[in-house]
């Protein structure tokens, strides 16, 4: 495989989409090594064509706020690659969604879902749409009006969207709401639902608490236990929340969250009716954290992102590239024992080497993070077969999902020395399986 002839081209097709080609130009540069030890992939040009998406969709959306004047976002979805199912990504809702933060998302989506051990293909979609500061009304208008076109590209069996940033449970219920009575269909399209209309048990706590089930393992694998660590968080929606739960349940401290205005540190540790308030805090939709600093008496730290802090464990869980070079170097300097991506891409590529470089321990987003997009195949299960399981029930299948998830990086990534690199090792492990998938298919 060419990787440099691969990324110019894709360079010059895909001008300036910076996420897009940082997500390729990762999972290529780790494969390198299995796609030698198979030439019939080389043959069947399955990197070039595994790096382009199977379609994408480009709508407008045009909507009214609650002073009457009409609104004009983009909305879009990138179906990336469904060898090995349906379609299944999130949708995201913020400003600075464009083609390539969607595409890098869609991408990273196919080789995650593959991971799962679930029958799903990559895919992800959103809009420009800024729900910050928006009314309900608002918010539901927009909903609506973006799904008038978006239903006629998905379906239960075709392509099944979900949340991501900016969309939750109550975007994911005005979207549904609004697929139902167009389709006139009742079938879960959409996962990530409320409970009454087909939602599953913990959906919203799964990409924290899977994010945690992995850390933990990637901790017992260098034979540290999570107990008693510090834990840096960043973010403060529903995967901080998640995690900051899961932490504290297995004993570790978190000691900081963020926003767009800066970080919290509590010394003294998020806990309890903390953890609640970040719920709280998401729902006023304002996208700042200061407020818990005045609430619960600690530090607030403005324009300033929480990997300063001196912490065994950094989690983050808000958005790409939010940890760079100088953040991995400060980490590490202050003997940082893991690193897990519960965000999409958390890292940049630099921060990443520099993890690996001094062996430690970094679990990339497609592998920490997949406890949601799994929870979510869980739900689409339990829609197809019309009945409900216990909390208990998916809380176990996810766990057992992350085991396994962990367990192919492990058997992918391990290195002559012993140490384990989880890129590697997961782009390796979901690579192959969609590989094999379209080889077996043919060239469509
Ligand atoms: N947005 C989540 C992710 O990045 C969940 C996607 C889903 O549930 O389909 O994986």
């Amino acid at each position: 495989m060419n990787i440099e002839k691969i990324m110019l081209s894709l360079e010059s097709k895909h001008k300036g989409e910076t996420e897009y080609l940082q997500a390729v130009h990762e999972v290529l540069s780790t494969i390198e090594q299995i796609y030698k030890e198979h030439p019939e992939f080389e043959k069947a040009k399955i990197a070039e064509r595994l790096v382009e998406p199977d379609r994408i969709f480009t709508f407008k959306v045009p909507w009214v706020d609650d002073r009457g004047e009409i609104q004009i976002n983009l909305g879009y979805r990138v179906q990336f690659n469904n060898a090995i199912g349906p379609y299944k990504g999130g949708l995201r809702f913020h400003s600075s969604v464009n083609l390539s933060i969607l595409k890098f998302l869609g991408f990273e989506q196919i080789f995650k879902n593959a991971l799962t051990t679930l029958p799903m293909g990559g895919a992800k979609g959103g809009s420009d749409f800024n729900p910050k500061g928006k009314s309900d009304a608002e918010v539901m208008r927009f909903c609506q009006a973006f799904m008038l076109e978006l239903w006629r590209y998905i379906g239960s069996e075709t392509d099944i969207p979900a949340g991501d940033i900016g969309v939750g449970g109550r975007e994911i219920g005005y979207l549904y709401g609004m697929y139902r009575k167009l389709a006139r269909v009742n079938t879960g399209v959409l996962t990530g639902k409320n409970l009454e209309f087909g939602g599953s048990l913990i959906r919203p706590e799964a990409t924290g608490f899977g994010g945690l089930y992995f850390v933990k393992q990637m901790l017992e694998t260098a034979g540290i236990d999570i107990k008693g660590k510090t834990i840096a968080l960043s973010g403060f929606g529903n995967v901080a929340w998640g995690a900051a739960s899961k932490a504290t349940e297995m004993g570790a401290k978190v000691i900081s969250i963020s926003g767009p205005d800066g970080y919290i540190f509590d010394e003294n540790g998020i806990t309890g009716e903390k953890i609640d308030y970040l719920l709280e805090l998401r729902a006023t939709c304002n996208d700042i954290v200061e407020p818990y600093a005045e609430k619960f008496g600690a530090k607030f730290i403005p324009d300033r992102r929480p990997w300063e802090l001196k912490v065994d464990i950094a989690l983050p869980c808000a958005t790409q590239n939010e940890l760079d070079e100088e953040d991995a170097k400060m980490l590490v300097k202050n003997g940082v024992l893991c690193v897990g991506e519960i965000s999409n891409m958390g890292c940049t590529p630099e921060a990443i080497e520099h993890f690996i470089e001094k062996k430690i321990l970094y679990g990339p987003g497609k592998a920490v993070n997949a406890g949601g997009v799994a929870t979510s195949g869980l739900e689409m299960t339990q829609n197809a077969m019309h009945i409900s399981w216990t909390a208990e029930e998916v809380d176990k299948k996810l766990h057992q999902i992350m085991s396994d998830i962990h367990a192919q990086c492990v058997k992918y990534g391990r290195e002559q020395d012993g140490y384990v690199n989880y890129m590697k090792g997961a782009n390796v492990a979901g690579f192959l399986k969609v590989a094999k998938a379209m080889m077996a298919q043919g060239v469509i």
